[in-house]
């Protein structure tokens, strides 16, 4: 299974960094995680058919979801169109995405994406991938998603704060890839929806996972000194998911 970083910025992009959204490849499945700001670029540099067998878009904040715009129109008018691309999202979020576009349920917006609603607990076969969520701690619906093929799980965090279902969805995972948004610091409890990175470097601890890839650092954040903060809180390998990054996982 192979992860790659199309963009990993937190909150909002910078240049050279767009946010939110990952491949993750296995068993000739493609999946593509969350659509941050300057995915549908980034997908493009990556994958020159821009290709994919389903998107998880874990929540409808716009560092995680804008770019499913620019992506429908890619897929819709491309070189390379489809339609029926699996779109798994929590309940109600393709519902908030149309009505940006003042759409209906007749609208290819709806024939592009097939959405799927899906919830924590649920488990779904996509090729060559198995994927599970569970619930995270944000303001709004938000989808943790673990990942598992060819002997491998990989854990993605979504946006969360301390609590939810992050830790044990994580259980084991070889690779979990972790929000860390907040300064060192922070009060405790101050912002709930969140994690600093000795907070995503302790739950890693705590649910036994292989390595650690921190993501969703805030701009202003130097991200060497979050991984220095996680492996100390971890005890094992810690990176920062940097855009344009590959791991084998
Ligand atoms: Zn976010
Ligand atoms: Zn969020």
């Amino acid at each position: 299974m192979r992860l790659r970083v199309l963009g990993s910025s937190g909150t909002y992009p910078t240049p050279g960094r767009p946010c939110s959204a990952y491949l993750v490849e296995a068993g000739g499945t493609r999946v593509m995680l969350d659509a941050g700001p300057g995915a549908a670029t980034a997908l493009q540099e990556a994958v020159a058919d821009h290709h994919l067998d389903a998107v998880v878009i874990t929540h409808a904040h716009p560092d995680h979801c804008s770019d499913v715009f620019p992506l429908f129109n890619l897929l819709r008018f491309g070189p390379h169109a489809c339609r029926g691309l699996p779109a798994l999202a929590p309940e109600g979020v393709d519902a908030t995405l149309a009505a940006f576009l003042g759409v209906g349920e007749s609208h290819a917006f709806h024939q592009v994406f097939e959405w799927r609603s899906v919830g924590p607990e649920d488990t779904v076969p996509l090729g060559g991938i198995a994927l599970a969520f569970a619930r995270a701690e944000h303001q709004v619906p938000t989808l943790a998603v673990s990942l598992a093929a060819e002997g491998r799980r990989l854990v993605y965090s979504a946006d969360t704060g301390p609590g939810g279902g992050l830790a044990a969805l994580s259980a084991g995972a070889d690779l979990l890839l972790c929000e860390a948004t907040l300064p060192d610091g922070a009060a405790p409890g101050a912002w709930p929806y969140h994690l600093s990175a000795a907070q995503a470097g302790a739950l890693a601890r705590e649910a036994g996972v292989g390595r650690l890839l921190l993501t969703h650092l805030a701009p202003m954040l130097d991200p060497a000194r979050s991984v220095a903060e996680a492996a100390a809180a971890f005890g094992g390998p810690v990176e920062w998911a940097a855009p344009g990054m590959e791991v084998q996982v």
